[in-house]
């Protein structure tokens, strides 16, 4: 689906009024060009979603258009929701990783639109933040944002949307937060991606050398929780920095990363039910993390 296709249809939210839109940031130079958040007028402990954070990973945006009928009826039985469907428009269009440059490698000079470093605490011993400042404007847009609406919407269960095209072996989910361990949520929607036939790596190691157990990443290949500088870090954190203050981080309870399998001649039809299936179950999963 097109950007303006799909922004279309995510439009169609505001309709009667239940969900505001906000914009997280728009291009200085391409105004129409622009990274749209829509939440439940309903605030609380609230259901995250986001996808679309890599531009070349089209699965988890186009699910989400999909299942569009059970996130409002999430909605209709008073659940607070944050949806952010398109986390990177600029990326997406071009099918680029990155939003500032074609090359896929992040050492070549693409920056994740997600990288929250300069709000978490350093690996060191925490009293400084990772990094001195943002990567880019919607790296600096997306993460203070998050961090703000986490305030009235403080994350339960995060859900963030993601494909591996380079695993040929399968898709796995990351589960980050208060409850990484044996989460039901996470074993749930392990199960919901067996059932929809797209293949799965239920152990072994991930291409960063994490070890994979029954589907799940949950510890870094030391062992230690998992510390990516992602914006999923920082909902599953429970310190962050801001104003070069180190204040009570989102601690959100449950946070998964799904990687459907997208390397060459994979099925993004297949990916897309896939994670469709997931979207269709939020009811279930919003229960199964308390
Ligand atoms: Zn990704």
């Amino acid at each position: 689906m097109s950007l303006p296709q799909l922004d279309g249809r995510l439009t169609s939210l505001g309709v009667d009024g239940r969900w505001k839109m906000d914009v997280v940031y728009a291009y200085p130079q391409e105004e129409a060009l622009k990274i749209v958040a829509w939440r439940t007028r309903r605030e609380g402990k609230a259901l995250w979603l986001l996808a679309g954070i890599h531009g070349e990973e089209p699965a988890g945006p186009n699910a989400i258009i999909r299942s569009l009928k059970s996130l409002s009826a999430l909605a209709d039985l008073g659940v607070p929701i944050v949806l952010i469907a398109m986390c990177n428009p600029k990326a997406y269009r071009s099918n680029w990783r990155y939003p500032n440059t074609p090359e896929r490698d992040w050492r070549k000079g693409g920056y994740s639109v997600g990288d929250a470093e300069y709000l978490l605490p350093d690996l060191a011993g925490g009293q400084a933040p990772r990094a001195a400042s943002p990567v880019g404007p919607e790296a600096r847009a997306l993460t203070s944002y998050a961090l703000r609406l986490s305030e009235s919407y403080p994350p339960r269960l995060v859900l963030d949307l993601h494909e591996d095209e380079l695993s040929m072996e399968g898709g796995y989910i990351y589960s980050q937060g208060q409850q990484s361990i044996d989460n039901p949520a996470g074993e749930k929607i392990i199960r919901l991606l067996q059932s929809s036939g797209i293949p799965l790596r239920l152990s072994g190691k991930t291409r960063f050398g994490e070890p994979v157990q029954n589907g799940v990443v949950s510890r870094d290949e030391k062992g230690l929780p998992i510390r990516d500088g992602s914006i999923d870090e920082l909902f599953a954190s429970t310190q962050v920095f801001k104003n070069k203050k180190l204040i009570p981080g989102p601690s959100a309870q449950t946070v998964i990363v799904v990687e459907t399998p997208a390397f060459s001649g994979s099925n993004l039809d297949k990916r897309v039910g896939a994670q469709s299936a997931i979207l269709n179950a939020i009811e279930e999963l919003w229960t199964l993390s308390p």
